[in-house]
């Protein structure tokens, strides 16, 4: 059985991985309805990646015989100011992500639910990468935006994804 305080943060985790995936997928409807074909792409691609953790999470507590019950996902915002804000935004949600996953990962070693701590490494892990692909991409777009091809380049890079 799965300790009730782990299930209970699994399944909001499910919910923000969820809320990740909805995030990214109002972004790319941002992107395409600015005809930025490539950030919509990547932005696609992201928003699979964050239903596939919602996935992994979801398995796991079956693994282990818990209940997962879905929650609300609330409506993501779907207007920004520009490319870098919205890449900006990407970045400090991921930052947000990390730190849930810290404190769940810290409960796990409270309850002393090791099994829920090591299935817990591999989000640890995957969170660096987040972090440093959605910064490398803010690093970019201001890096390109001061030249007239800047952003068509970055879409072009970014459609290859
Ligand atoms: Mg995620």
């Amino acid at each position: 059985m799965l300790n009730e305080k782990i299930e209970k943060a699994l399944n909001e985790q499910i919910k923000k991985e969820i809320y990740s995936a909805y995030l990214y997928f109002s972004m790319a409807a941002f992107f395409d309805a600015e005809n930025l074909k490539g950030f919509a792409n990547w932005m696609k691609k992201q928003a699979k990646e964050e239903f596939e953790h919602a996935m992994k999470i979801y398995n796991y507590i079956y693994e282990k015989s818990g209940k997962v019950e879905l929650q609300a996902i609330e409506k993501p915002k779907c207007k920004w100011d520009s490319p870098l804000a919205v890449f900006e935004e990407a970045y400090s949600h991921e930052k947000f992500i990390t730190d849930s996953i810290y404190k769940l990962y810290e409960l796990s070693l409270e309850e002393k639910e090791y099994a829920t701590s090591s299935m817990l490494k591999w989000f640890i892990d995957e969170q660096v990468e987040e972090e440093a692909q959605t910064e490398e991409i803010v690093q970019k777009i201001k890096m390109l935006s001061s030249s007239p091809n800047g952003i068509y380049l970055l879409d072009r890079e970014l459609g290859q994804r």
